[in-house]
């Protein structure tokens, strides 16, 4: 399988800057999986404004120090740079520490996760290892399974074991 994959950077959509960053410890020992329960954004032009969205609400109205995911994945396997590597996200409460964030755009609860999209997770974590930003052993969550949440969505949640490397 290829093992390349292409990130959208945060330069390249738009992002603002963090209000400040706190790196994990060390390889994330855990992947948790989410979706982001909004549009199912295409390619750069169309989710450009969408993550600028998140970003928002995610500083503003949530206060975090940033969009709360490491990377979010858009419905053609278009990787984007939320947080990045090595960096503590804020997805999943008291389960920030050791773990990375990954969103799938779109609402898995009525929706299914495109092959594209998933397939770009698959190669993301395979990089991740590669690149000692995650432990060739880690495990890997749905959000629902660490938290009182339906995330990622009935179809994502079923989806994961495609996920497993
Ligand atoms: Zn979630």
């Amino acid at each position: 399988m290829e093992q390349t994959v292409n990130i959208v950077s945060r330069e390249q959509w738009g992002a603002a800057a963090p209000k400040q960053t706190e790196s994990l410890k060390g390889p994330a020992q855990r992947v948790v999986i989410h979706h982001t329960a909004l549009l199912n954004c295409k390619g750069l032009a169309e989710s450009k404004d969408h993550l600028l969205s998140i970003q928002m609400l995610h500083m503003k109205d949530r206060h975090f120090d940033d969009i709360g995911y490491n990377f979010l994945i858009g419905g053609d396997g278009s990787v984007f740079e939320g947080r990045g590597w090595g960096v503590r996200g804020a997805h999943t409460k008291g389960h920030n520490d050791d773990s990375l964030g990954i969103a799938l755009m779109g609402n898995f609860n009525n929706d299914t996760p495109s092959k594209e999209a998933l397939l770009s997770v698959k190669q993301l974590l395979m990089s991740g290892v590669r690149q000692g930003f995650i432990q060739p052993d880690f495990v890997l969550y749905g959000h629902r399974d660490l938290g009182a949440t339906q995330c990622p969505g009935e179809h994502l949640y079923a989806a994961l074991p495609q996920l497993r490397i």
